[in-house]
């Protein structure tokens, strides 16, 4: 790629850090370099269906904050029919309107992305929407979006290119049939038989949302075993409330094929009984995503990628290229929003010579299913696998008076912390606003707090928090509000 034509005048050519990729990673990095008073500017080359340009990577255009739209929006649907008349609230008429439902997500996410450009403007970062290419000894290549190119140069540069769907080789996309978790956001009329293949995080969320809307989805999942990563009293729970919600989740059933046929897709599959078939209206795709570095490296740019096409970087996030430094879904770690995030903070503060350390053991994760599943720290089964002697406590939410207020009181919280010196070593949540709950374990765990620190600590009553205080004292069977078993 030549960079060396049309440069439009007046914008500077030297920067002291140039972020490419402006999603949940990039943007942040490039912000808390601003606040560092450092020169900053954020290149990013995303652009939205409607041709759009737009900052915030795949976590705001496509990802985190469109599927929790959907997600809240199909939940109000499912409760307004199943739990309304519990509450004692007749409604009758109810509706769906989906345009309306995908406009609301829509208004959500142009005003987030939006919000990304008076942010930069706030902390003085240079914004440019094209695509950016690392050349030898820190110049950036830069293509505008309408075709300017332009040789930058910076002291430090950071990556923050992101990832991309992985395609199915049998059952490659072809929209509006066949689609990835961007397509499946963006669907116009509920599909009367929905497929997923996969039940990771992203397809158990996306058949949640159609799910509820009135789709019979089908998940198909290669692996014999529901959740491997997360704890499995959690993982079995789950799966308990999925299939009540009428998910079909058909496990050890590894896709082989897809084509479609008319107006359906004929999905193909192994299961242990052998070769099955099944007949959907629309496939959605979510067997994990990919690092995306297309044509972001020269040749001579020193950064080196492993073998699975991540971006190789230090414990801070350094590529062994002199200040070239990498963040976010590219590098190794949890395809994570807040990890790619804390990443670009830590790297901008190293950069303007200040402290900064990523702790990995806290990384919370949540599946914005209902009911909600968080975790922070190790499953029950990696703390036995360590062979360090434990204890358990776990909360039932049905013993929690606001739980079940709220008529959300499945699922429980679990602690896991260590015999010897009461270390907390892991904290699962499954129930009402567990991604919220479990902030707290996050914070007790940074600090490494005791689960006698959390037994001491004073909880407000009736909340949900309640039920992490009572699953620590239950590690030690001094639970109030439960049985001590
Ligand atoms: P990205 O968000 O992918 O951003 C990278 C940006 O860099 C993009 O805008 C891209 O266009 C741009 N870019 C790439 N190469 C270049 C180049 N050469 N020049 C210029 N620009 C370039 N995570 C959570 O934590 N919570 C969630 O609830 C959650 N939900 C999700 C739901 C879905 C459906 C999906 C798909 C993902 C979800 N994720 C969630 C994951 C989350 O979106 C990613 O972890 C996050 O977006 C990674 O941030 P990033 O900045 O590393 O990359
Ligand atoms: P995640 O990486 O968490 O997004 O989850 C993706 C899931 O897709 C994993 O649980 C994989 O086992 C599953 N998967 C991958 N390939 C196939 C396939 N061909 N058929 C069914 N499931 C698959």
């Amino acid at each position: 790629m030549s960079t060396d034509v049309k440069q439009p005048a007046g914008l500077a050519d030297s920067f002291d850090v140039i972020v490419i990729g402006g999603g949940p990673a990039g943007y942040p990095a490039a912000i808390r370099a601003a606040q560092n008073k450092l020169s900053v500017a954020c290149i990013d080359e995303w652009k939205n269906r409607d041709g759009a340009p737009a900052f915030g990577g795949t976590c705001l255009n496509a990802g985190c904050i469109p599927s929790k739209a959907l997600l809240e929006s199909s939940e109000l649907y499912y409760r307004l029919h199943e739990e309304f008349a519990q509450h004692g609230i007749k409604v009758a008429g109810a509706q769906l309107d989906l345009a309306q439902m995908q406009k609301r997500k829509s208004g959500i996410v142009r005003g987030m992305t939006q919000g990304i450009l008076a942010l930069f403007k706030g902390a003085g970062v240079t914004p440019l929407q094209g695509h950016g290419r690392l050349l030898a000894g820190r110049k950036v290549g830069f293509v505008a979006h309408d075709g300017t190119r332009r040789t930058l140069s910076a002291r430090h540069v950071v990556l923050a290119s992101g990832s991309a769907p992985i395609e199915l080789r049998s059952a490659p996309f072809k929209a509006p049939y066949i689609v990835d978790s961007w397509g499946a956001l963006d669907l116009d009329a509920v599909p009367k038989r929905l497929g997923v293949i996969g039940a990771g995080v992203i397809g158990l969320e996306l058949g949640s949302v159609w799910r509820r809307l009135g789709a019979e989805v089908v998940v198909l999942e290669a692996l014999p075993d529901f959740l491997t990563f997360a704890d499995q009293q959690l993982a079995k729970e789950a799966l308990r409330h999925f299939k009540k919600q009428g998910l079909d989740i058909r496990l050890g059933a590894k896709v082989t094929g897809a084509a479609v046929s008319g107006n359906a897709v004929d999905v193909a599959y192994t299961d242990a009984k052998g070769e099955q078939h099944l007949s959907v209206d629309r496939l959605v795709v979510a067997i994990g995503r990919r690092p995306y570095t297309k044509d972001l490296l020269a040749n001579d740019s020193g950064v080196e990628l492993d073998e699975r096409g991540f971006i190789k970087v230090d414990e801070h996030c350094h590529t062994g290229a002199e200040n070239v430094w990498a963040i976010g879904d590219c590098v190794r770690g949890p395809m994570l929003a807040h990890k790619g995030k804390e990443e670009g903070v830590m790297v901008a503060d190293l950069i303007a010579g200040r402290f900064g350390e990523m702790n990995y053991k806290v990384v919370p994760s949540v599946i914005y299913t209902a009911p909600e599943i968080a975790w922070v720290g190790l499953t029950e089964e990696q703390v036995k696998a360590s062979g360090r002697d434990y204890k358990v406590g776990v909360f039932p939410f049905l013993a929690s008076g606001r739980a079940r207020a709220m008529e959300q009181a499945a699922g429980f919280a679990k602690l896991i912390a260590a015999r010897d010196d009461d270390e907390i070593l892991g904290v699962h949540v499954i129930g009402p606003l567990a991604g919220e709950l479990i902030a707290e374990a996050v914070l007790a765990m940074e600090y490494s707090a005791s689960s006698e620190d959390l037994q001491r600590t004073i909880h407000a009553h009736p909340t949900l928090s309640e039920a992490l205080h009572e699953a620590a004292l239950a590690a030690d069977k001094r639970a109030i509000d439960s049985l001590n078993r």
